[in-house]
Order: C-alpha cells, then structure tokens, then sequence
C-alpha cells in the first residue's frame, strides 16, 4: 500500500478514536497487515476522553446536581479505572450514565434510619433513645428559626443558655440548681475537674466502671486532673474505709453507678445516705453518678425499683449526674443537678464553653421534661416508656402478622417461626433485668445454614431501611418490641435481594 494511504489510514484512525461513534475506513482497506495494526484503535476498545463523556446526557444531569468539580473527578476516576483494570470500553453514554450513577451513591447520607429489632430498647450504637414526637417538633423549630437561646425575653439582656432548662429540671428533681452539657461523661469530667482539681477524689473499688471500651473511670479521673483513691475491696466497702481515707487532700466522695453489672455475694456497700453524713462530718461534698438516671419510680411500668434522681439528692448527694438518652429517653446531654454554690463553681470552669449543649438539643431536652411533668402520660409519649411498657401480647400479634407478610419475601431457603424471647433495656440500666418479648426466628432450611444466615443478615442490613437483629449461629432474630412502624417494615423488606453464594 502506498505510503500516503497508509498515513492517511493512521491519522483517520486517531481522529476518529477521539469520538465515540462506529465508522468504515474508505481507501486502502486491501491492506491487511494496516487493519490489523488498526483494530488495537478500534474505537469499540479505545477509553474515550473525560471531554467526551462530559457532553453525554449522564455527565451533563450530573453537571446540574452535584456540581462540575464532582462529576469531572468523577468521570476521571472512572476512566483511569477502565484503564489500570484494562476493563472493556463501554460507550459515552454508559460512562456518562455510571459517573452519575457513582454521584448519587456517594450523595446518600452515611447515618441511616434503621430498624431496631435487637431487642435492646436502648442500643448506643443504633442511637439510644428515640425521641418523643414534642421533642422532635420542638428541635425541628430551633433548627428553622432563630430562638431565644441567650436572651432574656423579659428584660431584653442577655440570658443563659441554662435558663431554659434550671427551671422544670429543679421542679422534677427537688434540687436547687441544675447544669446541661454534652453527655454525662462530660458531666462527670465537668464535675471532677471544677471541684477536685489538683486534689483527691474518694471512690470504692468496686465501683471503678468501664462502659464501652471508651469510658473508664479512672482515665476520666486522671484528665479531670483529680486523683484517684480507691477506698474498700471489690466486692466490699465500709464507712471506715471512707473515713481514713480523708485527709487535707481530699476533694469529694464519687459515688457511681455501677450500671453494666452487679457485685453479689459477699458484698458491702455504703448507702449515699451513709457516705453523706460522713462527707458533712468531713465537710466536703458528695457526688453521685448515676449513670441511667430515672426521674421516675420505674415499678410504675413494672421493673425493678432505681433510685430516683430526687431519691439520691434526698439521701444526701450534693450533686448528681445523668445521661439524657438513657432512662430519661431525650436528646444525649449530661445533666448536673443539686446545691447551688457547686452548680457556681462548675459554671464557672472554662471548660463548661467546651462542653455545652446546642439549641437543637436544649429545645428537644425542654420537651422531653415537661413530659415529666405528668407521669400519668410518660408510658404514651416517651417511646423509650412505650417499648417498656408494651404488653407481650400486643407483640406477639404483632410478630404474628410480620411473620405471614415477609415470608414469601424470604422463599424457600429458609424458615419463618414467632417465638417468645427477652428484651432488655440496654445503655447500662438495668443490667439484670429481662422483659418478656415476642419475636420472629429465621433459621436457614440448608444442612449447612450458617453461611447463608450472614448472607441473610447482610441482606437486612442492605435494605433501604436497615433492619437489625440479632444473628447467632443457627438463626436470625428479630425482636419486635421496638417496631411500631409494622407497615414501613413489610413494606421495607419487599426489597430484600437474597443474593451470595449460599443463596
Ligand atoms: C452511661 C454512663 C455514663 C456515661 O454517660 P454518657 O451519657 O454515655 O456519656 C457515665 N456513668 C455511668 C454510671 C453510666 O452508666
């Protein structure tokens, strides 16, 4: 073939390659050993430019949604993928469509609404509490509208982020004055280092706690600057522990909550009405964690009896500290309650500013409260309280009805039965105590089933709404105690997709 055709051939070659369309080379197509140089060109293998894939319908929609930046870095990532894997081309129009398609996904939101159905009410991984519908208004409107958060309404000055909440936290708990901050190891860390910095803090051995891997008592001690000294054994403590145990360097008595388990047996503890008089008689003040924290008396919805926040200050504690999302059912916040010159002194401690709570929060936590103010309706409006209090019976029918509607979602592979179980409270309250549940147990009808229940776990877990449960070797089970949504449920798992290798 003659020089110029085969030049001209190259260069129609290149040209063309740069645009995503089929062509015929005409002239010179006698020449063999020239095509098939050519075909490694052939535009059906060839990348085709981040320019070109830019003009397709995909990139431009993805252009209008998430911005130019994001698509071309998009588009780029994706074709040096097609390039380093050496994967076939696909045409303009697909990488345009998959460049969008790759921007929807990472615009979906990482924290997802999921359903609870492990059977832990309050779960700290899946959120602890779910807040009442006034709670969830109430933040809705601090988050739309500018709010009175440090303005005094009536004089015109500024007010505290605090005023909103001292009130109906002293009507409920019978104390003098009252602090929020961001959870209740903030508190606790607040608490220490405002009253014992650079001074000692007195706590029994058996109540040094590890909740969570993340907070240990005596670490949070050490960052409060307080030092810790450790009174009694681990399973008992006497009041002549606590006595020799003052001296000039003592700051306070913590006495805490030991919420995730209990001590039996041989076992002595100082009651907070005894370790009161002796912290008087030292004059130095008594702090208690109770971690929980119940406003109420919890035989009202038939579980064992916790000492009340109003109990404790009762007893004696000058201060006490607890969570805002565990029994109380709120927002997460730490709420510091008792005398009024050590309230002071805590405002007064630069790190408070570091520890406070936002808007969003105080409006949810205020709504929350005033719930309180009619016990009467807690079991109603506070969904903590109403999955406490829900009747097996009413969960079982519940289980009962699920079961019939997702079975045939689930097919063959494996087996759908309503079976009673155990719910529990969780976040530390309550340790002990199991509640009567109702539930629905999957088990894989394979010899070999395990397999195909993670499969089956990870199929729940890719839902649009994400259900857990709980899955042990031989089967998956969710309990429905915390369900209240059964219709979004059914309809949820209509989009299960049973896919892996055992499935
Ligand atoms: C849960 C708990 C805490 C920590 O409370 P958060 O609100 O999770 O920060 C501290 N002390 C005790 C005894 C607890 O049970």
């Amino acid at each position: 073939m003659a020089r110029e055709v085969r030049d001209a051939f190259f260069k129609f070659i290149v040209d063309r390659a740069r645009m995503p369309c089929d062509f015929t080379f005409e002239g010179g197509l006698d020449c063999e050993r020239s095509m098939k140089k050519a075909s490694v060109l052939r535009p059906s293998n060839r990348l085709p430019s981040v320019g070109e894939i830019m003009e397709s319908a995909g990139a431009t929609t993805a252009v209008e949604r998430f911005g130019r930046q994001a698509t071309v870095s998009t588009v780029r990532a994706l074709v040096s993928d097609f390039r380093k894997q050496k994967i076939q081309p696909i045409s303009v129009e697909k990488f345009g469509e998959r460049a969008f398609a790759n921007l929807e996904i990472r615009a979906q939101p990482l924290l997802k609404p999921i359903f609870n159905l492990t059977g832990v009410i309050l779960h700290t991984n899946l959120g602890r509490a779910v807040l009442p519908e006034s709670a969830v208004s109430a933040a809705l409107e601090a988050m739309r509208r500018p709010v009175s958060l440090e303005f005094d309404l009536d004089t015109g000055e500024r007010g505290e982020r605090d005023d909103h909440l001292r009130g109906i936290i002293c009507d409920l708990t019978g104390a003098e004055d009252a602090t929020v901050v961001n959870n209740n190891a903030a508190a606790l860390l607040l608490v220490l280092n405002s009253l014992a910095r650079g001074k000692e803090s007195v706590v029994s051995r058996g109540e040094l706690i590890e909740i969570g891997g993340s907070f240990r008592l005596p670490e949070i001690m050490s960052r409060a600057s307080t030092t810790l000294r450790e009174v009694g054994t681990t399973n008992r403590t006497h009041q002549k522990d606590y006595t020799a145990a003052v001296g000039p360097r003592t700051a306070l008595f913590l006495k805490v909550h030991t919420s995730n388990y209990v001590i039996k047996g041989f076992t002595r503890e100082v009651t907070t009405q005894e370790l009161s008089l002796i912290a008087n008689k030292a004059g130095i003040p008594l702090v208690c964690d109770l971690g929980s924290g119940t406003l109420v008396n919890l035989e009202r919805f038939g579980l064992a009896h916790e000492t009340t926040v109003t109990e404790t200050l009762k007893a004696g504690a000058d201060l006490v500290t607890f969570s805002g999302d565990k029994l109380l059912g709120g927002p997460q916040a730490g709420l510091i309650v008792g005398k009024r010159s050590l309230i002071e002194k805590i405002n007064k401690n630069p790190m408070k500013r570091a520890m406070r709570v936002d808007k969003i929060r105080i409006a949810a936590l205020e709504a929350t409260l005033q719930l309180y103010r009619n016990p009467e309706s807690i079991a109603q409006h506070i969904p903590t309280f109403r999955s406490v209090t829900r009747s097996v019976e009413n969960i079982r029918e519940s289980a009962q009805r699920v079961a019939v509607a997702i079975s045939p979602a689930i097919g063959s592979l494996f087996s759908i039965e309503v079976i009673d179980c155990e719910s529990e409270i969780g976040s530390g309250a309550l340790p002990l105590q199991k509640i009567a549940s109702a539930g629905i147990v999957i088990r894989s009808s394979m010899k070999r089933g395990g397999k195909s229940l993670q499969q089956l776990s990870a199929a729940l877990r890719r839902l649009p709404f994400p259900v857990i449960g709980r899955t042990t070797k031989n089967a998956v089970v969710l309990d429905m105690r915390c369900l209240e949504d059964e219709d979004g449920f059914v309809a949820n798992f209509r989009h299960i997709k049973l896919t892996g290798p055992e499935l």
